[in-house]
């Protein structure tokens, strides 16, 4: 059986045609699926009963499970899900006055192991399907009532959506790929480019082909202005450096559909938030068009680290803006429901006994609005 969320339009016609059918048959089915959140055959009324018998022997339409679905005060909604063998993963919704922003996860883990992150602490477990990544927007959306018949006054409830959940995007490049081809699909979820964004802590070559197969915003990882620094807190910095990553970042930009790269840096007590830190990023990025995102640090049980007092904070993003990059500091977000941006791990706790023990352990921390 093949799951179709696992298939952009290109791969369903392709699958259509395996099985004699047209085109437009697989954009009828893609729409249904993406456009209207149906998951059953049945329902497909304007398709022939015969097609959509075939299809039920074929074909299922399965999105991962949501497990856990909690609303904050603020209106912050984390979803959990079930992707089997006893890993679970996140996807948040953050709704502001002009947007809807949905966090999602590549990744179940991830093996890239930043020292401030709890999601790398966790070590690997696997890669996300296509169908896993799309599956959190199609399950966010139905909970959100983003699908018809009450769709249509609602229908940019999710206007844009951040890959900045558990896990490296790029390092699962084919699967993510296939669900940012659904996301800009006029037939699927019709979002623009600009309003999805790829957070990266900075594999190269994966960046070039993201440029070449399908250019969406670009979030960098940045954390550190010198290698020495960086290598320590982002390790796959020892195998793409800062003087492979800047101008990858410039490579990006030729296709991008925004004209700056957004920098993330994570803010860590006495670590890397000096002022002469200020100093040797604005040197670093100095002819890259950028933005910074500061991101408050997230404490988790057994991190070494500790978040920059506020005022610290705030004159680092001084130091940047002062001069003239833009520069921004993250809200937090959803308190009362203990998720953290970066941290989007319904983690399971005791990897020993997965089979049996399924008990998803949220982390006592807070969500950082995304993007
Ligand atoms: N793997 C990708 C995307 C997921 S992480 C990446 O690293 O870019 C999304 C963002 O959250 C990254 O900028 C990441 O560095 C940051 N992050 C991870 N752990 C964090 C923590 N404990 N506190 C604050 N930000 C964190
Ligand atoms: Fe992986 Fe990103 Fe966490 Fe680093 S910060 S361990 S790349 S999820």
């Amino acid at each position: 059986m093949v799951n179709l969320l696992d298939l952009d339009a290109a791969s369903l016609t392709a699958f259509f045609a395996i099985h004699g059918e047209k085109p437009f048959r697989a954009r009828q089915v893609l729409r249904w699926m993406h456009r209207f959140g149906q998951a059953d055959f049945e329902a497909m009324t304007d398709i022939a009963r015969s097609l959509r018998e075939k299809l039920k022997g074929l074909a299922t339409v399965a999105p991962p499970t949501v497990v856990a679905d909690r609303l904050a005060d603020d209106g912050t909604r984390k979803f959990l899900f079930d992707v089997g063998g006893g890993n679970a993963i996140e996807a948040v919704f953050i709704p502001e006055d002009d947007r809807g922003t949905l966090c999602i996860s590549t990744q179940a883990g991830c093996a890239l192991d930043c020292s401030f992150c709890s999601t790398g602490k966790q070590g690997f477990n696997r890669n996300l399907t296509a169908a896993e990544i799309i599956g959190q927007l199609w399950q966010a959306r139905h909970a959100l009532g983003a699908y018809p018949p009450a769709a249509n006054p609602v229908e940019r409830v999710v206007s844009n959506v951040v890959l900045m959940g558990m896990g490296e995007p790029l390092a699962n490049l084919e699967n993510t790929v296939m669900a940012l081809h659904l996301m800009l699909d006029d037939n699927a979820y019709g979002l623009s480019r600009r309003r999805v964004t790829v957070s990266t802590s900075g594999l190269v070559p994966a960046m070039d082909r993201l440029r070449d197969e399908c250019p969406v915003a670009l979030a960098v990882s940045l954390h550190a202005p010198n290698d020495r620094l960086r290598d320590e807190l982002v390790p796959i910095n020892r195998k793409y450096p800062l003087r492979e990553l800047m101008p990858a970042c410039l490579r990006y930009l030729e296709k991008a559909p925004r004209d700056f790269v957004t920098f993330e840096y994570v803010m860590l007590d006495a670590i890397n938030d000096s002022e002469a830190h200020a100093q040797e990023l604005l040197a670093l990025t100095r002819g890259v068009p950028c933005k910074f995102n500061l991101i408050p640090f997230n404490p988790f049980p057994g991190s070494p680290y500790r978040r920059s007092p506020a005022p610290r904070i705030r004159r680092f993003a001084e130091l940047l803006m002062s001069a003239g990059v833009v520069t921004t500091t993250r809200k937090t977000r959803g308190d009362d429901i203990d998720a953290a941006c970066g941290q989007l791990a319904g983690q399971v706790l005791d990897r020993t006994q997965r089979t049996t023990r399924r008990s998803f352990v949220l982390h006592q921390n807070r969500h950082e609005v995304c993007g």
